[in-house]
């Protein structure tokens, strides 16, 4: 008998603070809100565990489960810490309320020239909302000058985080070294049209290569394992917000203000409009509110609160609470597939022209 286990076999089984559970239809998973990691495991097996007052050995006696992978989950989450083991002590739970200062958390921005002498106005606005992070996008090729003097305006202003998306050029490693690293606060670069998928650090700036070319806001809103985030931050909001727009802004291309670059409502235009003044509007602010168990579909998922979520495409495109339809994953089932070879996504696929 392992030393981790022997000492707790008569002990009822209790999750580590910091540990949540989410159940979904089929599966369930303990999210790590200290370490922003999490473990899948069925329903009921999760019940058992942690609802039903077992202790180890009275599992083990049950013979609901075979004995070597019992010992081996337990040795696994014994090891990481998830388990408290207390004869009948419950643990007090911690607020789950997030206070944080910013009005707006982050802004994207679709780079247009044209625009450019409109852009340190909104930067100022965006400072005066104390918003945290940035995204700029450019969808074409823009002069190492524009982009300089352009990331100069973030200087002494409330941005923590600049993310920038641009094409790829034969020099862009080059100015990135020599020119962004200089500016703290891009931390991450995303190159696409490269030649292949890879990621590389520049001093504080991580840079994504990825093949695929990003023309247009329609290569957004995919929803992916690799984008799930269990921090404590992260469930935290997503237990009451939307995980995408809350407290997000944005401003396409001809520099009207919207929720995300990728919906058709709009709020204004930045040449006329004040941020704030769009904050001020219910409409604006409706589908901050639309927390994953608003969502069909997504309020039977165990991932429904370390996930993305996407407003702009959803599965039945004038259903806005519908699932986004970049999702492939089926909660009844806990299976993936690829969401564009699903007989149910073909007509929001050719509702978006995607
Ligand atoms: S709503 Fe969808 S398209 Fe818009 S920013 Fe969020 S993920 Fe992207
Ligand atoms: S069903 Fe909803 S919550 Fe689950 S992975 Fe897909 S988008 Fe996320």
């Amino acid at each position: 008998m392992n030393h981790l286990i022997s000492p707790h076999l008569h002990k009822v089984i209790l999750l580590h603070v910091s540990c949540k559970l989410i159940f979904g239809n089929q599966y369930s998973i303990i999210c790590d809100l200290a370490n922003n990691e999490f473990i899948r495991l069925p329903v009921q097996l999760t019940k058992d565990l942690f609802l039903n007052n077992h202790t180890y050995n009275s599992l083990i006696e049950s013979e609901l489960y075979d004995t070597i992978y019992l010992y081996d989950l337990f040795e696994k989450l014994i090891g990481k810490n998830y388990l408290n083991f207390y004869d009948d002590t419950l643990l007090s739970d911690f607020d789950i309320n997030l206070l944080e200062p910013y009005s707006i958390v982050n802004c994207i921005i679709e780079f247009n020239i044209e625009l450019i002498k409109y852009y340190p106005k909104v930067i100022r606005q965006l400072n005066k909302l104390q918003c945290r992070d940035i995204q700029l996008r450019f969808y074409s090729q823009v002069k190492l000058s524009q982009l300089i003097s352009f990331l100069k305006l973030f200087n002494s202003s409330s941005i923590m985080n600049i993310d920038i998306i641009l094409p790829y050029s034969h020099n862009v490693i080059d100015d990135i070294s020599n020119h962004l690293t200089i500016i703290n606060r891009v931390t991450r670069v995303i190159v696409f049209a490269s030649d292949r998928n890879d990621v590389v650090q520049v001093k504080q700036i991580s840079v994504m290569f990825v093949i695929q070319e990003i023309k247009n806001n329609k290569h957004c809103g995919f929803i992916h394992p690799n984008y799930f985030n269990s921090s404590f931050r992260n469930y935290t909001e997503n237990i009451n917000y939307n995980s995408c727009l809350n407290r997000k802004i944005s401003i396409d291309y001809h520099g009207m203000i919207k929720n995300c670059p990728s919906l058709s409502n709009s709020f204004g235009n930045i040449k006329t409009t004040q941020l704030d003044d769009v904050l001020k509007n219910c409409h604006f602010t409706a589908l901050w509110f639309i927390n994953k168990d608003k969502i069909r579909i997504c309020k039977d998922c165990e991932f429904r609160y370390i996930c993305t979520d996407c407003r702009a495409y959803l599965s039945e495109p004038l259903d806005i609470l519908s699932k986004p339809l970049k999702c492939g994953y089926d909660p009844y089932r806990g299976i993936w597939k690829d969401w564009k070879s699903l007989v149910e996504c073909l007509d929001a696929i050719n509702y978006y022209e995607l």
